[in-house]
């Protein structure tokens, strides 16, 4: 199985192990965020995008997870 951002082989939660890394940060993060100003998952996923602060790997992971929300909905 190959990770849902790059072709890697995938380590958990079908990401590779720098993907992951940065999905933990990610979920981290969020716990941050949504105590501080309420934050919805996918509003934040889009800040994480639009953050030029951000790692290319927590926006490629994000993209992602943007991708998989749409497809729920
Ligand atoms: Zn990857």
């Amino acid at each position: 199985m190959k990770c849902k951002v790059c072709s890697r082989e995938v380590s958990d939660e079908g990401f590779c192990e720098l993907h992951l890394k940065a999905y933990s940060n990610i979920l981290l993060k969020f716990e941050v965020w949504k105590k501080a100003c309420d934050v919805s998952w996918s509003q934040y996923l889009v800040q994480i995008q639009k953050n030029s602060l951000t790692g290319e790997w927590a926006k490629d992971v994000a993209k992602q997870l943007i991708k998989e929300e749409r497809k729920d909905v």
